[in-house]
């Protein structure tokens, strides 16, 4: 946001070191997971920026999303100037946030795919791949923001033109950062957006030396947000267990058979909501795509088929269903009326006996 440009200045000046955050979004990209950014509460990005948090560094977000400074090259607000500078060795430390899948560079003659500013030397478009190479090796840590720049995405689904994959694709998935760091993946298309924040901040606690090593697992993410699958948090998996499947959109009951891939997709999206808790995916009646999903969105499509694999499970649970829903049905019954002592009269009904 950079907060704005004088907030930047003022943190330099009061020589309290400042924690910079580049954030390139010129992969192929949407910009989806910067807008998803504005939602967050817990915390919000302004509470990041303004220090809100206690123990958090100053930190300083050159975000092209919503940065005041935006002049061209050679103007007095120069935004590129700011990952010029972290080229130069000039700032550090500084995370360095990356949304939007990386092309292969490398596949044609002339011409370029993304990227953002002119290389000063060359006058030539800097691209998105020659911005990795140079500050990843420079970056305290690399965060690769959304499901495109974590594992490619849409953009990198078979028939693209680009060869697009992921950071880690591109760096190597062993990449370590010059302080130990493997690369950080929030995926999500686009992210929850508490779950960027959260990462966010638990970054910047880590490089102000406040917290352990961020916990990932294989593929990358943090272990506490990716650790369930959505079924496992979806408020719709009783129907499931009941064997009750909705056949049509609108209806409250499970949508396996409509589509959904929730039991084999990692994602906290249902148990979390969206914004403030609000929303979601399957919860209220959208089918899970597995957009957080290494594989998104090829080994899921088309979407609106039921997964291959839920028939031998949703046909088992419609078995032992119909006979769990029965005898749950004898036991409501039973318990969906009160006591037979609640009531007036001259008699005390409760059991009670004086203990004297
Ligand atoms: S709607 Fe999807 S995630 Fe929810 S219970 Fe059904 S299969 Fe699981
Ligand atoms: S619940 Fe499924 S579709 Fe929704 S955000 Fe998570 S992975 Fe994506």
């Amino acid at each position: 946001m950079t907060t704005p440009t004088e907030s930047k200045e003022t943190a330099e000046a009061s020589k309290e070191p400042v924690v910079h955050i580049l954030w390139i979004n010129a992969g192929l990209s949407c910009d989806g997971d910067s807008v998803a950014l504005t939602a967050a509460s817990q915390p919000s990005i302004e509470e990041i920026v303004l220090g809100a948090l206690p123990g958090l560094p100053k930190v300083a977000v050159h975000w092209p999303l919503i940065d005041f400074e935006s002049g061209p090259v050679q103007g007095t607000d120069v935004f590129i100037e700011w990952f010029f500078k972290a080229d130069r060795g000039e700032l550090d430390p500084f995370v360095l946030v990356v949304e939007g899948s990386i092309p292969n560079e490398g596949i044609k003659a002339e011409g370029y795919w993304c990227g953002f500013g002119n290389d000063p030397e060359t006058g030539q478009p800097m691209t998105t791949s020659q911005w990795l190479d140079r500050l990843a090796p420079k970056a305290t840590a690399v965060l690769a923001a959304g499901t495109c720049a974590t594992y490619g995405g849409i953009h990198a689904m078979a028939g693209n033109p680009t060869g697009a994959m992921g950071v880690a694709d591109y760096l190597g998935w062993d990449w370590r950062s010059k302080a130990g760091l493997p690369i950080v993946n929030v995926p999500g298309c686009p992210i929850q957006p508490d779950n960027l924040s959260e990462t966010i901040v638990y970054l910047l606690y880590q490089v102000a030396g406040q917290a352990p090593m961020i916990p990932l697992d294989e593929a990358l993410r943090p272990t506490w947000l990716f650790g369930q699958t959505v079924h496992e948090g979806c408020d719709r998996a009783g129907y499931y267990e009941q064997g009750q499947f909705a056949t049509e959109y609108g209806s409250p009951k499970c949508l396996v058979k409509i589509g959904c891939w929730g039991p084999v997709v990692k994602c906290n999206v249902p148990k979390r909501g969206w914004m403030n808790g609000i929303g979601g995916c399957p919860n209220v009646g959208g089918i899970c795509i597995a957009c957080t999903m290494p594989g998104f969105p090829d080994k899921f499509m088309p979407f609106m088929d039921e997964p291959p694999g839920a028939r031998i499970s949703s046909a088992a649970s419609s078995a032992y269903g119909g006979v769990v829903r029965t005898l749950r049905s004898i036991t409501l019954r039973t318990a969906d009326k009160e006591p037979k002592w609640r009531k007036r009269g001259r008699e005390l009904l409760t059991g009670y006996r004086a203990p004297w």
